[in-house]
C-alpha cells in the first residue's frame, strides 16, 4: 500500500527526486531502439557539456552505483605499469585506495585529517618526490564529512607536474560548478542519483578522449572496461550490456529540470541556502558542525553528537523517521557523529520541516534528561 507522503530523504543519494523525474520512468524502452539510442546520446552529450568538457572529453556511462564507475576508471585509465597517488581525507578516498589494492595497481596515499582540506602544495611535493607516480585521485566533495577539497588548485599543480588527475565528483557534480576547460583533469566520475537529482542505477566517467584512446587492454574486468564501453557507443550508440533504461530516462528528465532551474550555478545557490538554513537551525538547537564553515560543501553536513549523554542517534533516527524524515549516520573515524544532507529536489521549506522535528526531539529528550 502506498504511504500518504513519500519520505523526505536528507541523505546524499539516493535522495528526494521530483515527481517529474519519477514519472519519466513510467514506460518501457527497447535498448537497441532508435529512440533509446538518441536518449542515451543526449544524456552523454549534456553531461560532458555540464562539465565544460564537450570539446576534449567524452561521457562513458557505467551501469551500477557510483563505486562501479570509480572502479572502472581506476582500472581503465591508470595503466598497469602506472602508479596512483590517492589523496585521502575520508572514507571515499580510502575506498579508492582499496580499489587500487584489489586491482593490483601500484599506489601511494597522501592523507590528511578528516576535518582538513587536501593542500595543493603537499600534492606537488609528493609528485616531485616520486617519479613513478603517473596519476592522482582526488575526492572533490568528501561525503564522509561534507568537506570540499580545492579542486582547481590541486588540478593546476597536478597538470604542472605532468600527471593525470582522476576526480571523484560523485556528490559535487551538479552541486558545485566544475569547468574542465579551465580545471585540467583526465577524468571526472559521478552518478545520476546525487546532485543531478536522478535515480540510482547509473554512474559515468567524463574521460579525456585522447587518453581514453590509449587505454585499450588496461582493464582487468570485461564489464568495467571504460575503453571498450566507449568503443561500443562509438560504433553503434548502444550500451554493450543491458542498460538501466528507465534510469537513463529519469536522468534525461532531471537534466531538463537542471537547465530549467538555471544550471549548476542556480542549483548551487539553492543548495547553499538549504545548507545555511540547516546549519543555522541546527546550531540554534545546540548542535555543532564537525568541519569549518569555510570548507563546507553545500551537500551534506556532519554534526557532532552533543555531549551530556542524552542524545541517542538510533532514537533520533526513529523519531525523525516517524515524521517522514530520513537522515544519515556518521562515517567519521575520529568521533561519533551524524549527517544531514541538503541536496535533492528540496528547498528551505523542507529543511525547516526537518528542523522543526529536530527541535521537537531536542525539547522532549533534553527535558526528559534534566527532570
Ligand atoms: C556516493 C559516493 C560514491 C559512490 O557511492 P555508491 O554507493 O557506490 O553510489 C563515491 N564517492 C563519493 C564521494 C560519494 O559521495
Amino acid at each position: 500500500m502506498p504511504t500518504a507522503r513519500p519520505p523526505l530523504l536528507l541523505t546524499p543519494g539516493p535522495l528526494t527526486t521530483s515527481d517529474r523525474t519519477r514519472a519519466a520512468m513510467g514506460r518501457d524502452w527497447g535498448s537497441r531502439d532508435r529512440d533509446f539510442i538518441a536518449l542515451s546520446e543526449g544524456v552523454r552529450t549534456r553531461l560532458a557539456q555540464l562539465a565544460g568538457a564537450a570539446a576534449t572529453h567524452v561521457t562513458v556511462p557505467v551501469q551500477g552505483s557510483g563505486t562501479f564507475a570509480v572502479e572502472a576508471a581506476v582500472q581503465s585509465l591508470v595503466p598497469p605499469d602506472g602508479k596512483l597517488l590517492v589523496l585521502v581525507n575520508g572514507a571515499y578516498g580510502r575506498r579508492i585506495a582499496a580499489i587500487a589494492r584489489r586491482l593490483g595497481r601500484a599506489f601511494a596515499i597522501l592523507e590528511t585529517g578528516e576535518n582538513c582540506a587536501i593542500a595543493a602544495d603537499a600534492v606537488a611535493r609528493a609528485l616531485a618526490a616520486d617519479d613513478a607516480l603517473t596519476d592522482v585521485a582526488l575526492v572533490h566533495c568528501e561525503t564522509t564529512t561534507g568537506l570540499l577539497n580545492p579542486l582547481p588548485e590541486i588540478a593546476a599543480r597536478v597538470a604542472e607536474a605532468g600527471r593525470r588527475l582522476l576526480v571523484d565528483a560523485m556528490s559535487s557534480f551538479g552541486a558545485v560548478p566544475i569547468d574542465i576547460s579551465r580545471t585540467p583533469c583526465t577524468a571526472l566520475i559521478a552518478s545520476a542519483n546525487k546532485a543531478l537529482e536522478g535515480v540510482p542505477g547509473l554512474a559515468f566517467v567524463i574521460a579525456e578522449t585522447a587518453h581514453l584512446r590509449r587505454c585499450q587492454g588496461n582493464a582487468v574486468s570485461l564489464s568495467l572496461d571504460l575503453h571498450d564501453q566507449w568503443r561500443g557507443f562509438e560504433q553503434n550508440g548502444q550500451w554493450r550490456f543491458t542498460p538501466p533504461v528507465q534510469v537513463v530516462a529519469a536522468l534525461s528528465a532531471a537534466l531538463d529540470q537542471l537547465d530549467a532551474e538555471g544550471g549548476v550555478a542556480a542549483r548551487h545557490a539553492r543548495y547553499r541556502h538549504n545548507c545555511d538554513t540547516l546549519i543555522n537551525g541546527m546550531e540554534a538547537c545546540g548542535f555543532t558542525p564537525y568541519i569549518d564553515r569555510a570548507l563546507q560543501a553545500p551537500v551534506i553536513v556532519t554534526f557532532r553528537i552533543p555531549p551530556g549523554g542524552w542524545f541517542d542517534f538510533d532514537q533520533f533516527y526513529a523519531f525523525l523517521g516517524a515524521r517522514g524524515i530520513v537522515v544519515y549516520p556518521g562515517k567519521l573515524t575520529a568521533e561519533p557523529s551524524f549527517r544531514i544532507g541538503c541536496i535533492g529536489a528540496i528547498g528551505a521549506a523542507e529543511i525547516r520541516r526537518a528542523l522543526d522535528a529536530v527541535g521537537a526531539f531536542v525539547a522532549a529528550h533534553r527535558r526528559q534528561r534534566a527532570s
